[in-house]
């Protein structure tokens, strides 16, 4: 019924799916922020996008198939790191019938994003190619700077962010929500200008929280961020919230309690991830 009234107001629900940078984790002290890495949801009535497909992204196909879900999704990876395509072979959506779904990624060394995918998921590192899923799929290129309108009112634009191998930032628009998912980046001082411009009129940012702010000097260069640079950056750009996550897997929930309530007493906007948080946008 809630969910009902989101959809007549054309308004869009992001939901968290995986919370770790990296590799994915488990065991009982990851229990509160959770051990599946990057995935983001955004629905809105007529659409579901999809940003980033770690192993979180099967937890959503589990929920997407007790829905009955068929019809088309746009996933967009923000770049082949491991942790960010990890789940992908194992995506619910994959073994439907009657499901369409759209890869988006940026062409690298040479590689459109199908070759790139393929080049993973072929044997003898995986037992079966993308081709051999049921499910329709489809590949698209994606570039750095570039706007894409998807249609029903939903945009999706990018920016480079700092990260080895490259990386996408990418900002979603759905009729008057907008949202912008920023892991895999490192802010220092000349970068978070240019992100807040990009992210100017979002209410809330997915930031890349990897390393603890005191961790960070022993990893410069590794292209990562704290909860320090994404309340730099929330704030700056006005946004409402920001939702810290890609948490390094040496993190455990005592650890990120601790980081969290740091992060809130710096600025209230500051929120830590979980699996299965869900944000009316
Ligand atoms: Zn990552
Ligand atoms: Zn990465």
């Amino acid at each position: 019924m809630k969910e009902n009234r989101i959809w007549e107001n054309n308004e869009a629900v992001l939901e968290i799916w995986g919370t770790r940078g990296s590799l994915a984790v488990s065991g009982p002290e990851y229990t509160v922020y959770g051990g599946n890495t990057s995935c983001v949801s955004v629905r809105t009535s007529r659409r579901l996008l999809i940003f980033d497909a770690g192993t979180g992204i099967v937890g959503l196909g589990r929920r997407l198939a007790e829905e009955g879900f068929k019809g088309r999704a746009d996933l967009f990876l923000s770049h082949v790191h491991l942790d960010h395509i990890q789940g992908l072979p194992a995506f619910p959506l994959l073994f439907c019938r009657d499901a369409e779904l759209v890869i988006y990624g940026e062409e690298r060394m040479g590689k459109n994003i199908e070759e790139q995918l393929n080049s993973v998921f072929t044997p003898p590192y995986w037992p079966v190619r993308l081709e051999q899923a049921p499910a329709k799929i489809r590949f698209q290129s994606l570039k750095e700077g570039e706007r894409l309108e998807l249609g029903d009112g939903i945009a999706v634009d990018t920016l480079r962010s700092a990260h080895p191998d490259r990386c996408l930032m990418m900002k979603v628009s759905a009729g008057r929500s907008c949202a912008v998912y920023a892991t895999d980046c490192e802010m220092d001082r000349d970068f978070i200008p240019k992100a807040a411009a990009f992210a100017e009129g979002s209410r809330v940012i997915i930031s890349d929280a990897q390393y603890g702010p005191e961790e960070l000097e022993g990893k410069r260069g590794w292209g990562h961020s704290s909860w320090v640079q994404g309340n730099l950056l929330g704030r700056s750009c006005g946004a409402e919230q920001v939702i810290h996550t890609h948490f390094d897997w040496t993190a455990d929930d005592e650890c990120l309690r601790e980081r969290e309530s740091q992060a809130e007493k710096d600025w209230k906007g500051a929120v830590f991830a979980r699996e299965g948080m869900k944000i009316l946008l």
